[in-house]
């Protein structure tokens, strides 16, 4: 377990550089708050810096980036080459820091984030336009450019999936990058940087900038050279990231927040409901946007199927993140930790009633760390803070429902709408109700799979935009009009209207 301790730096015009501030700020591990893992640079004197590498590298069209798209593909075939040898090591610094367990790494993130390179290296050559030949002759031809330089201001959940979903579909299209990481889990940033550099990326072409939030945040988003802001976390940072990209009219991209639904009809298979709804409450320690954090279960089966989540939640095995038998790692950070305990302490005040779970988890080594059990919490009213607000932890509350119209009611009645899951063995009911959720992505009869052909996006608070799939690369492009004369003659007739005959 022992390992040594990151100096995550800045990486900036093809380089990893020191921080002009020459600060740095102090990590700790999840599972032992006493042990320091990583020094994260103070970027905010170098924002300026990474800014300037990337839209000089955009504009200069350096190496050829921005008009070769073979390159483009190569050099993120090549990135996801590099990520596969050196798998294992980053699936450790990825779990290390995040606090995830190391095969929610090696089985998740790692390799997601190899399919994420790939498939949009696939897409590098395929930026299609449309044209069209007028009724004069003259021809219409619409080309997509790249828009320039997008600035990825990423989450600690899944620190190098999401900035290479972020990233891949731009730098596919020839963009530029400043990427913003999270200050818990920077780590694997700067080695995507790196990564990339020796793939072939040009200088400047992906620039890392870590530091404090709002710092950096609003010097990226105040920039007028910086195109596209494309931020993925919460949901009150999201709607304070719109309205300060608002003065330079940015592109805004956001994935947001969710509490999302996991519908259970009387007529499901329910064996595989448990499974998937126990795996879609607590993968990733809960701490995901996608957790299906709800479970909205029909009244005649209710009893029953609570006592079967609940048999599966007390085989979790919460651990050390690192630790291969682990289920459940700790959480990011003590206050984060604080936060999803201060969740369940309301839960107690407002009388509810948890089935499983409910603690801190203490003893020998887990007192060091975040450790939260897995926790069910049954009859939760739509009044309860615990049914609208986002807790991100391993916290599943249950509330039962009598009609498929109660049921549709319940899944629309908070102001995310992010995803959902509706298990029946009816399948026109099943799409029925999917069709009537407010959500950019809903499972049926599973949960919380999410390959990078589908896409990924909310409504309503959950978001703006769609990341994943062929969807994503509309955020990185313009339009432009080109047209083309096939008039004879030097006076068209319109100029007439000036020239006069
Ligand atoms: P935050 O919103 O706190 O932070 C996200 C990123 O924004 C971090 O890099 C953070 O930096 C930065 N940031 C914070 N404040 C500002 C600011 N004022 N201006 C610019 N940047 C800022 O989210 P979390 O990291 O806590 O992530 C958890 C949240 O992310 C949850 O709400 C979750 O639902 C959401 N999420 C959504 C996903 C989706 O696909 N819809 C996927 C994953 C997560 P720093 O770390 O330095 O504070």
């Amino acid at each position: 377990m022992s390992q040594d301790v990151y100096e995550v730096n800045l990486f900036i015009d093809g380089s990893e550089v020191r921080p002009s501030t020459g600060e740095y700020q102090s990590r700790y591990d999840p599972g032992d708050n006493s042990r320091l893992i990583g020094r994260v640079a103070d970027g905010s004197k170098d924002v300026g810096a990474a800014i300037d590498a990337a839209r000089d590298a955009f504009d200069r069209n350096k190496g050829s980036w921005v008009s070769d798209h073979r390159l483009r593909a190569r050099v993120l075939m090549k990135a996801a080459e590099i990520i596969r040898e050196r798998a294992e090591e980053l699936a450790r610094m990825e779990s290390l820091f995040a606090g995830k367990t190391i095969r929610t790494s090696r089985l998740g993130d790692i390799p997601r984030t190899i399919e994420m390179l790939e498939y949009y290296a696939g897409m590098a050559d395929k930026v299609l336009g449309h044209s069209q030949i007028l009724r004069t002759g003259d021809l219409s031809v619409l080309v997509r450019q790249p828009i320039g330089v997008v600035a990825a201001i990423t989450p600690w959940n899944f620190p190098l999936l999401i900035l290479a979903r972020q990233t891949a579909p731009a730098l596919a299209v020839g963009c530029t990058v400043v990427a913003k990481p999270a200050s818990y889990t920077p780590a694997t940033a700067l080695e995507l940087a790196k990564i990339l550099a020796k793939a072939g990326a040009p200088a400047g072409v992906f620039n890392v900038v870590t530091g404090k939030g709002e710092a950096i945040g609003s010097q990226l988003l105040r920039s007028g050279k910086v195109d596209v802001v494309n931020f993925t976390g919460e949901t009150s940072t999201g709607k304070w990231i719109m309205q300060n990209a608002s003065a330079s009219l940015k592109r805004v991209v956001l994935e947001l927040g969710g509490k999302n639904p996991n519908i259970v009809f009387d007529d499901a298979d329910l064996e595989t409901a448990a499974n998937g709804v126990t795996y879609g409450a607590f993968a990733n320690n809960g701490e995901s946007c996608a957790a299906g954090s709800r479970l909205l279960v029909h009244r005649d089966v209710k009893e029953k199927f609570v006592r079967m989540v609940a048999e599966r939640i007390s085989r979790i095995r919460v651990g050390y993140q690192l630790r291969d038998e682990s289920d459940l790692g700790p959480l990011v950070s003590q206050s984060h930790m604080e936060k999803v305990l201060e969740y369940i302490g309301a839960a107690e005040s407002e009388g509810l009633k948890i089935v499983a779970g409910g603690r801190r988890v203490y003893g020998g080594d887990f007192s060091k760390g975040n450790y939260v059990q897995p926790t069910l919490i049954d009859d939760t009213p739509q009044s309860s803070r615990l049914f609208k607000e986002e807790i991100f932890g391993p916290v599943l509350t249950v509330t039962e429902f009598g009609s498929e119209e109660e049921a549709v009611e319940l899944a629309n009645a908070t102001v995310y709408g992010l995803a959902a899951g509706v298990w029946s063995r009816d399948s026109s009911k099943a799409v029925r109700v999917a069709e009537r959720v407010k959500a950019g992505c809903v499972w049926i009869n599973t949960y919380y799979t999410l390959p990078v052909e589908h896409p990924w996006g909310g409504f309503k608070e959950s978001g703006l935009g769609r990341n994943n799939s062929v969807l994503a690369i509309e955020h990185y492009l313009e339009w432009k009009g080109l047209y083309l004369d096939a008039q004879p003659g030097k006076m068209k007739p319109y100029y007439r209207l000036v020239l006069g005959d």
